[in-house]
């Protein structure tokens, strides 16, 4: 997929602003808060969602009036690269419309499902550094972008966990006896619930794990070599794939019946696909504890770089990369490959430091300043 144009009209501190954009890289450099990440954000939703969750009224000029917020992008399909696209999305107030070629979408999800970005942003080395529910959460994210059913999975384990958890936190010594049949009943639903959760998220993480690494080894120019595992609080033998479901389902109800006891008096279920998390090393070494910011940051752009080929992968089509502020404390080679070496993707990066694009070979820059934007040249 390549965006071709962007026209901007009153949007956030953006009052007009247009934009025919290189096929491969494109960068938007300056002060802070001048307006690079809402140029970012103004293509995201134009693709139906924007990643910074807003409220409609937030996306209004301060001290607007009353005007439309209008914006144009084209595109084409890597299978039809003469063929341009047409979106447009209006604002009055909070109410929105997003066309496609014309056609109305009845929800702005509908676009998300068919055009797909891939966005770094700066909360995402918590996916790394955070705790481990960032990492679940990315995990799961990422294989419901390659199978939709993947949330439904998660929405039933997560509303059986809540009701025993319930019955946990409501039990008294009294009826514990009573209780235990009520326990073991929950605990058979949710071994088999947290299964089909687990094998959701193994079944691509192995491929997630090696085209992460694959990015790794090129960013950084030095062998280290960055390793994933798979964090299950139920199993200690991580060497399963997704077809072992009879014996994961085994090994799961097993570890419930034996933190039977500590549940009853934590009140609440201790193990299973709810705790489970990832590490990431770096030559076998903990990259929670003891990678650098600058190594950081490297895997967690790997793991979009892979995020992206997988949906190039499942789609057939190359996905838009926009990374926002992704250069800041990486080195000099690190940069020069984040700004020349890509692969096929269209990429969009933001960045404070007008030093970045001596590392660019090729592509367009725009400065940034108090949301308006001029083209230099490279
Ligand atoms: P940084 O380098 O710090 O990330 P940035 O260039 O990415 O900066 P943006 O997030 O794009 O900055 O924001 C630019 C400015 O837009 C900010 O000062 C912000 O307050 C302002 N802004 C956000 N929403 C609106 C709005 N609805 N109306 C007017 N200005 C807004
Ligand atoms: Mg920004």
């Amino acid at each position: 997929m390549i965006i071709k144009s962007l026209t901007v009209k009153n949007f956030r501190n953006i009052a007009y602003a247009e934009f025919s954009f290189d096929k491969r890289i494109n960068i938007f450099t300056g002060s802070n808060a001048q307006g690079k990440t809402n140029i970012c954000e103004a293509v995201s939703l134009c693709f139906g969602k924007s990643f910074r969750n807003p409220k409609a009224a937030e996306l209004i000029p301060f001290n607007s009036n009353n005007e439309e917020i209008s914006l144009e992008l084209t595109f084409s399909f890597d299978s039809l690269p003469d063929k341009d696209n047409l979106i447009i999305y209006t604002q009055k107030g909070s109410n929105f419309k997003l066309t496609f070629n014309g056609l109305e979408m009845k929800s702005a999800e509908e676009l998300y499902g068919a055009l797909r970005y891939v966005i770094f942003i700066p909360e995402d080395l918590y996916i790394v550094k955070g705790n481990p529910e960032k990492r679940r959460d990315y995990i799961d994210f990422v294989s419901n972008m390659i199978n939709r059913v993947h949330n439904s999975k998660i929405y039933e384990y997560n509303k059986a966990l809540r009701q025993k958890n319930n019955l946990l936190y409501n039990l008294s010594g009294y009826d514990r006896d009573y209780s235990s049949d009520m326990l073991e009943s929950w605990n058979d639903t949710l071994a088999k619930l947290g299964v089909n959760v687990m094998c959701g998220r193994l079944k691509y993480f192995s491929t997630l794990s090696a085209y992460a690494a694959d990015f790794y080894g090129r960013i950084n120019k030095s062998d280290e070599k960055l390793t994933m595992r798979y964090e299950s609080s139920v199993m200690e033998d991580i060497s399963y794939t997704a077809e072992d479901w009879e014996l994961m389902y085994e090994t799961y109800r097993n570890k419930l019946r034996e933190t039977f006891e500590k549940e009853l008096k934590m009140k609440y279920t201790v193990v299973g696909a709810h705790r489970d998390d990832i590490s990431f090393f770096i030559d076998n070494i903990p990259s929670k504890d003891f990678a650098s910011q600058g190594q950081i940051r490297s895997i967690a752009v790997s793991l979009k770089l892979a995020e992206a080929r997988m949906i190039y992968e499942k789609s057939g089509d190359v996905p838009i990369i926009i990374l926002d502020d992704v250069l800041s404390e990486l080195d000099r080679d690190r940069r020069a490959f984040i700004t020349n070496h890509i692969d096929n993707f269209q990429t969009f990066i933001t960045s404070c430091n007008i030093s970045d694009i001596k590392e660019l070979a090729s592509g367009k820059v725009w400065r940034v300043e108090k949301g308006s934007f001029s083209e230099i040249k490279v």
